[in-house]
């Protein structure tokens, strides 16, 4: 590893707060360990063999000031595979704890993900951090690789995600490392080599709730002191000076952006798959792309993650109360600082209602609604039980109903042409039995009145859905398409599929391809509808 730049392409100036202010692990030697009274360990990314460029983001790039044609340079590639250091860069690996499926399972940490350092851009902080860069201290029973399958998830995903106005991690670029990795994806006696690769991802910090946890089991109050003040002060200054009421209104605030980020999760129909403490942002972005997947028909109960198969526990319709269990673990963790169960209680408490209210309103909002009024609670519970009843896909439903006629009066309307606009989202529409549509038609009937005394015209209503139900999501099957293409080496589907998610409102004519229902081959298929934790 070398660190001195080969050209002055990519030039960054790098402001290490994390790494000047809080305390270093002493031991430099990277070998697997708990790590004691210290926020990180510094560690150097392993060096690839032939790291390939699969995708990058430009406007990513141009966030964070660069030009995107130098993301197709060799230094870039170098860099962004972890073979070489840019002058500034100061690699770390942090230190954190978790809850995982409920339970306590202690140290954690960076096992594979590698912070190469800070920038500055615009007045906003960016933390640059490499995930399947080689082992750190954290890695425990694992290599600290990744391979290309889970790389080109996270990568579209987070992304995607940006792009339809969730909050979230960023991610510049994916590399292929040249290299092979073994996974047993599936988890039966049947482990594989597969493409390695290397993702750079980009958040303010990637500090999570488990940070604090640790800390706190540990009883390391001085430390969790440290790291919270540093916190507040670095990323969240408006707050002002810390201190328990600025630890209070902190703890606040980061209870209203979980609820905000758990919102747009329902709001497109995302479900994360593996929502521990650990995988938590303090920022409310979503974090740790892992077996996530996006609902295709609406089914409240569907887990993607074949680990949570079971129990459920991250079930679509679990993720508010799955958030709030969180927060709650992560109030634990910074009770000590403020020695009052009160306040948190009391904010706690809140979340329940900060969470409806939020909810009601973009729920309005997808029905093309300006605003919630109380008797709406049964229209959205009704809409709810008619998605579930017969097999809708979410995405095409709430595209379709913005093109209803909700100017005419629906009384003299036969149920067959109430529902005509609405068939493309049924997957099985020739099996509508005569009482589903009547059932359907019904809660039409009550929706297009529900419009008409708010006025709006069919214009306006349908350019308000349209700009709140997306067009195009990550479909999972799309993902994987792109994701066995690029083990072939052919990356065009994956550059395809990031441009296409760019504009996930719009209507894209000469791509209405990817606006389509999941297609029956990939309904029970690895990688489509079941994710592995292997990755
Ligand atoms: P996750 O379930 O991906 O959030 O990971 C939980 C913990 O396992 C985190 O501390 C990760 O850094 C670590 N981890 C996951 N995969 C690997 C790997 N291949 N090598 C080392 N650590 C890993
Ligand atoms: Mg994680």
């Amino acid at each position: 590893m070398t660190s001195s730049a080969p050209s002055n392409a990519l030039q960054f100036v790098f402001d290490n707060s994390f790494v000047t202010q809080l305390p270093a692990d002493p031991e430099a030697e990277n070998f697997r360990r708990q790590v004691i009274a210290a926020a990180y360990s510094r560690v150097q990314p392993t060096p690839v063999k032939n790291p390939q460029l699969v995708a990058c983001s430009a406007d990513l790039a141009r966030e964070i000031g660069l030009d995107p044609a130098s993301c197709e340079s060799e230094e870039f590639v170098q860099v962004f595979s972890g073979n070489h250091l840019l002058p500034g860069m100061d690699p770390f690996a942090m230190c954190y704890g978790g809850h995982q499926f409920g339970n306590w399972a202690g140290q954690l940490g960076d096992g594979r993900a590698i912070n190469l350092g800070e920038i500055l851009v615009s007045n906003k902080r960016w933390t640059l951090q490499l995930k399947g860069a080689g082992p750190t201290p954290y890695s425990r029973g694992a290599d600290g690789l990744a391979v290309l399958r889970s790389s080109i998830r996270e990568f579209l995903c987070s992304e995607a995600m940006h792009h339809l106005g969730v909050p979230t991690t960023r991610a510049l670029s994916v590399v292929d490392t040249g290299e092979q990795v073994m996974r047993d994806i599936l988890y039966d006696g049947h482990p594989e080599y597969e493409p390695g690769a290397v993702v750079c991802r980009a958040a303010p910090s990637f500090i999570r709730f488990g940070n604090f946890e640790i800390l706190a089991a540990r009883q390391e109050y001085q430390l969790l002191q440290q790291l919270a003040d540093y916190t507040i002060r670095t990323h969240f200054p408006h707050l002002g000076e810390p201190g328990r009421n600025t630890y209070i209104a902190w703890f606040d605030e980061v209870c209203r952006r979980t609820v905000d980020m758990i919102v747009h999760w329902m709001r497109v129909g995302f479900v994360h798959g593996v929502m521990n403490t650990d995988n938590m942002s303090v920022h409310g972005i979503t974090i740790d792309y892992g077996p996530y997947g996006w609902l295709d028909d609406y089914d409240p109960d569907w887990t993607p993650n074949i680990t949570d198969a079971q129990g459920r526990r991250y079930r679509f319709a679990n993720q508010p109360g799955i958030a709030q269990w969180n927060l709650i673990q992560f109030g634990n963790a910074i009770y000590p600082l403020i020695e009052d169960a009160d306040p948190l209680r009391d904010i706690l408490e809140s979340f329940g209602s900060w969470y409806s209210d939020a909810s009601r309103t973009m729920k309005a909002a997808k029905l093309g609604l300006q605003a919630y009024r109380p008797q709406d609670g049964k229209l959205f519970s009704e809409l709810d039980e008619l998605l579930t009843r017969s097999e809708t896909d979410m995405t095409i439903f709430y595209r379709s109903l913005a093109k209803l006629d909700c100017e005419a009066d629906p009384s003299g309307a036969s149920a067959e042409a109430l529902l005509r606009p609405l068939l493309p989202a049924y997957y099985q529409a020739d099996q509508l039995t005569a009482p589903d549509k009547e059932a359907i038609a019904g809660w039409l009937r009550c929706y297009v009145n529900r419009v008409r005394a708010e006025g709006r015209s069919n214009a306006q209503r349908r350019q308000a859905m349209n700009s709140v139900n997306p067009k195009y999501v990550l479909r999972n099957y799309l993902a994987q398409q792109a994701i066995e293409r690029a083990e072939q080496g052919d990356h065009a589907l994956v550059r395809e599929l990031l441009d296409l998610l760019r504009k996930p409102y719009e209507e894209q004519p000469d791509r209405e391809a990817f606006f389509a229902k999941r297609p029956e081959w990939a309904r029970n298929r690895p990688g489509c509808s079941m994710l592995s934790c292997s990755s």
